[in-house]
């Protein structure tokens, strides 16, 4: 799944709690999320300032293996595809929100044979767009991350939760993951480990 990625450049934590062992879980900013996608969810087609514009758009990749939905892809007259991806909240640049348009244009690329410089995430709170250029980093990094998805989802591996508080406080999955806990818990293993090399050290 193109979301994969998306959650995996979050927290890899994050990407197996969903994707491995199907738990997911609300909270206001996924609920935010879902009253900002009530329009291009519906799946409607229209025309706007001379653009085609299609919501709700699914998407595929034989090359990369991914599958996925655009929130809206805009035609432009030449027939280039544009995508756009909607998110909650102010206008603010987000790596994971990137690499998922970037994954969402590589789609489009192989589908319609056209390239796909550029396309934009709309921050609903806001209301503005920011352009994002589809760059040879962010493709290097789709391909990067499908691999890295697809080897975590082979091994079944449950990664560690990342260090950082601030992700964690806007995170859906906090009592799903317990990420205090479990950090407690390898504090005081690593510790139990360093007493047992002080022991071993004095016998
Ligand atoms: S609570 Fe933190 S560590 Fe756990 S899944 Fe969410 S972001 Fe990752």
């Amino acid at each position: 799944m193109i979301s994969a990625l998306q959650h995996y450049s979050y927290c890899p934590r994050q990407c197996a709690l969903i994707h491995q062992e199907q738990s997911f879980d609300d909270n206001e900013f996924t609920l935010r999320g879902q009253r900002a996608h009530r329009r291009v969810d519906s799946g409607e087609i229209s025309v706007e300032e001379g653009r085609r514009v299609l919501r709700a758009l699914p998407l595929y990749s034989e090359r990369l293996g991914l599958v996925g939905k655009a929130d809206v892809v805009e035609f432009l007259p030449d027939g280039t595809p544009y995508p756009v991806e909607y998110k909650q909240g102010m206008r603010h640049r987000r790596d994971h929100d990137d690499i998922q348009l970037a994954a969402q244009a590589l789609c489009l690329e192989e589908m319609t044979g056209f390239e796909v410089p550029e396309g934009a995430i709309y921050h609903h709170k806001s209301k503005r767009r920011r352009t994002v250029a589809i760059s040879p980093e962010l493709r290097r990094q789709v391909e990067t991350l499908t691999t890295a998805v697809r080897q975590m989802l082979e091994d079944q591996i449950m990664p560690p939760p990342v260090d950082d508080s601030a992700l964690c406080r806007a995170c859906s999955l906090q009592d799903l993951c317990q990420p205090d806990l479990i950090g407690a818990t390898k504090r005081i293993h690593d510790l139990a480990e360093h007493l047992f090399e002080v022991d071993d050290a004095w016998s």
